[in-house]
């Protein structure tokens, strides 16, 4: 029998590659989508394994960068059942003297808060939003678009004169660490602006942290830390709704196990039950770098200075990730004065430096910096009324080799490492909100194997697809010479987070990958004879 064609297909159903199929269908074209897991969504799920009564979001939570993007706002998911949800704040740090740094969507009562603590870091963070105000949302676009970004990186240039020239530039330069204590007296903006950075892993004292964590703190200030109602599982839902209503074919459990390459051009895909689908016209990788290149493609279809790139090729670190269905509210020892969303757990700026130090020379933390979400007080759909769905989760090194700790974690995670490590994690939040472990009715370990088992893009836990530091970034990602989505091998794109500009819910790698495709069939038509 002939294999079943299609214009496009693409491999793997996390939100790239579902951004990737809708913008391929937009175009006329047929796509099938082939996802390895039972449901579609990779790193955007959510289930109600803790609890029958709670739905908890499997990995990602808040989506800022989706708000925030041109692509996903361009699908109008609402028409697929997509609404959004906010805490009553986005963002909260609980200091060991009994405050809270907050970061409240109204940037006005965000600059009260700090300025009580601080006289005058509420006219100074004011400052900074009007800054972002002229030229964010066009870093914004030249973030997300294709390298270089010809169209939105001149706009932005154009207004970088009205935020200060290259003192700007040297602002988002700026390691976290370094933005915090120029611009503000106080702990608690430094707090806020290392805190997010630390969303990534660049260190805190390293270049680019600073501009990872102004992006998070102004897009809290201007589109907030949005939920989907219902978990997060329910935007990725609304992605396959709109692809299967355009007439896109998509297959869960069905693993992709290699590509078809003729000459140097893809072709088609295998299954790991043995099916053929034949790709007219693209294959789009919504996969990690490593299992694409020397995976689904041979090493021997590969260009050598591939091959020797992708050897060099740096993961994020790892991560574990703890669930809790609790039988009431977090008690904070102190209540926030507005309950936020998503709360950091970190003593001080350099207690987070020193965690995610640790990680980077691979000691398991002593004091892990811990990313929490209190998704009840975002969604109360979660889970019942007075009750509260909440995760935390921190990194880990890829390869330990000392637990910088007390408890001997070897770092193998096995479950007895996960739930020692989990343990540490609980202890706290425990220090900040006394009596918490009495209000936990169900808790779930997901270490760096779980994590992989679920979505096997997830290598080793690491939750990025690669790291995020400047090395690896631009054009310089995932390897050298590939910053866009083309790869050495005709009508193959890459399309998940591996590609430009990374990890996050903002669907740019699926919607550069489409727009290549697109772009190269064109040309193909009019200059047979082209890739
Ligand atoms: C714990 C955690 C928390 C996070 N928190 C946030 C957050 O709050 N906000 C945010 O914006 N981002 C967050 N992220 C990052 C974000 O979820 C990812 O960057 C994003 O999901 C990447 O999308 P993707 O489509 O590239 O890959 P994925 O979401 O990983 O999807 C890839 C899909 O491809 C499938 N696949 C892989 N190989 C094959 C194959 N051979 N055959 C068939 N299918 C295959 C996988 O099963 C998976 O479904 C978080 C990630 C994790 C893990």
């Amino acid at each position: 029998m002939p294999p079943e064609t299609y214009d496009a297909v693409v491999i793997g159903a996390g939100p790239n590659g579902l951004v990737a199929a809708n913008r391929l269908l937009d175009a006329g074209w047929s796509v099938l989508v082939l996802e390895a897991q039972p449901d579609v969504g990779g790193a955007v799920r959510s289930d109600s394994e803790l609890h029958p009564d709670f739905v908890h979001d499997t990995f990602s939570a808040f989506y800022p960068l989706a708000a925030a993007s041109p692509s996903l706002q361009a699908f109008h998911l609402e028409e697929h059942g997509l609404a959004w949800r906010h805490a009553p704040a986005v963002l909260g740090h609980p200091r060991p003297d009994g405050s809270w740094a907050v970061l409240h969507r109204d940037r006005r009562v965000t600059a009260a808060l700090l300025d009580e603590q601080f006289p005058g870091d509420g006219q100074a963070w004011l400052e900074t939003c009007q800054e972002w105000d002229r030229i964010g949302g066009h870093l914004v676009d030249a973030l997300l678009a294709p390298f270089p970004p010809i169209r939105a990186g001149t706009a932005a240039l154009a207004r970088l004169r009205s935020v200060g020239g290259l003192d700007f530039v040297r602002t988002l330069l700026s390691p976290a660490s370094e933005l915090g204590r120029a611009r503000f007296g106080g702990e608690s903006p430094r707090l806020l602006l290392a805190g997010n950075a630390g969303h990534a892993d660049i260190p805190l004292d390293a270049a680019g942290s600073g501009l990872m964590g102004l992006l998070l703190c102004m897009l809290g200030q201007t589109v907030g830390f949005p939920v989907p109602e219902g978990g997060a599982g329910r935007l990725t839902q609304a992605l396959a709704s709109r692809v299967r209503t355009k007439g896109g074919t998509i297959r869960c459990s069905t693993p992709v196990e290699g590509i078809l390459v003729d000459r140097g051009r893809a072709i088609g895909v295998t299954t790991a039950d043995g099916d053929r689908y034949a790709a007219g016209r693209a294959v789009i990788a919504d996969v990690a770098a490593p299992h694409l290149y020397g995976g689904l493609v041979s090493d021997e279809e590969l260009p050598p200075r591939t091959v020797r790139a992708m050897r060099r090729f740096q993961l994020d670190p790892s991560t574990v990730k703890v669930d809790w269905a609790l039988d009431g509210p977090v008690p904070w020892a102190v209540p926030p004065p507005h309950a936020p969303g998503t709360v950091h757990v970190a003593d001080s700026v350099e207690q987070m430096t020193e965690a995610l130090g640790q990680v980077s020379v691979g000691a398991i933390p002593a004091e892990p910096f811990l990313l929490t979400g209190q998704m009840t007080t975002s969604d109360p759909t979660r889970s019942p009324t007075g009750t509260e769905a909440l995760w935390a989760y921190t990194h880990v090194p890829q390869r330990s080799h000392r637990d910088a700790g007390e408890g001997g974690i070897r770092g193998v995670w096995d479950r007895d490492d996960c739930e020692r490590f989990a343990d540490r994690m609980q202890a706290r939040i425990e220090r900040y909100a006394p009596g918490f472990a009495s209000r936990i009715l169900a808790r779930r370990v997901l270490g760096p194997r779980e994590m992989e088992a679920r979505d096997a893009n997830l290598i080793g836990g690491a939750l990025n697809a690669g790291t995020a530091q400047l090395h690896q970034e631009l054009i310089f990602r995932p390897v050298p010479g590939l910053g866009r989505a083309e790869t050495p091998i005709g009508g193959l794109y890459l399309g998940s987070a591996s590609a430009h500009p990374g990890g996050g819910v903002h669907g740019a790698p699926g919607m550069n990958a489409a727009r290549a495709a697109i772009l190269h069939a064109r040309l193909r038509a009019v200059l047979p004879g082209g890739r």
